[in-house]
């Protein structure tokens, strides 16, 4: 579905990805769940295009839900792969930092249930590794469609990231900030859960990189876009705190 000119969302649920056009070319935002491959074929088709127009998949953090049909698209699409060099690792070897809260404590939680489920039928339970990954750093600003400038925020994962689109106004916030809890269900922008971040305290201290930042639309990993500007959804996700 296109949430504004040239950047469309795709979910099946839990889990949003972007497709970003300009000047005839895609670029992938996050790469779902390996399960997700289908969609983003079929998304890709419905804008007119073939999938040697995706140039790159860049991605927000290398968890198994955000890179699922990243190595597949690069083998299939010779799309290079893009991720902060703090997830380089995890995006290569498939090997996941250690979360500092316990899954288990949501185990009462209907939206737990749901979320488990929801992934597992799309594989992603685990990494699918990527053979080859690009790296950026805070603050790189991409040569890729949207030229898209890397804001390191770390907490969730090492190498979290979120994108700004500058010239677009819109900041795409990967796991660094979410409008829906994937664990619990609470709608609303916020960090993510305690039991999927390897480091929750620096979740919370890494909302800083986001004050000042000039994006009207924020589109997270797990939730509803948000459209009253950057300032209030970090104020909001303060609020909340930890879960
Ligand atoms: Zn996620």
């Amino acid at each position: 579905m296109l949430v504004k000119e040239g950047i469309h969302r795709l979910t099946q649920g839990v889990v949003n990805f972007y497709l970003i056009e300009e000047g005839g070319k895609l670029l992938l935002v996050d790469a779902g769940a390996p399960g997700d491959w289908d969609l983003l074929v079929r998304a890709v088709a419905g804008l007119g295009r073939g999938l040697h127009d995706l140039e790159a998949v860049l991605l927000t953090h290398a968890h198994p839900d955000h890179i699922g049909t990243a190595e597949r698209a690069r083998t299939t699409a010779g799309a290079r792969v893009w991720v902060h060099r703090a997830d380089a690792d995890m995006a290569t070897s498939g090997r996941r930092t250690k979360a500092d809260g316990k899954a288990r404590s949501y185990l009462l939680r209907a939206e737990f249930y749901r979320t488990v489920f929801s992934l597992t039928r799309r594989g992603a339970t685990r990494i699918v590794p990527v053979q080859e990954v690009g790296t950026f750093a805070d603050g790189e600003s991409l040569d890729l469609p949207g030229r898209p400038r890397a804001v390191h925020a770390p907490g969730h994962s090492p190498g979290s990231a979120a994108l700004l689109l500058e010239g677009r106004r819109v900041l795409l916030t990967g796991d660094v900030l979410a409008t829906r809890n994937p664990l619990t269900g609470r709608v609303g922008p916020q960090i993510m859960p305690s039991g999927l971040n390897s480091d929750t305290p620096q979740a919370l201290r890494s909302l800083a990189a986001l004050d000042g930042i000039p994006a009207d639309v924020l589109l997270p990993g797990h939730g509803e876009p948000w459209t009253e500007g950057a300032a209030e959804a970090v104020r909001l996700a303060r609020a909340a705190g930890p879960s």
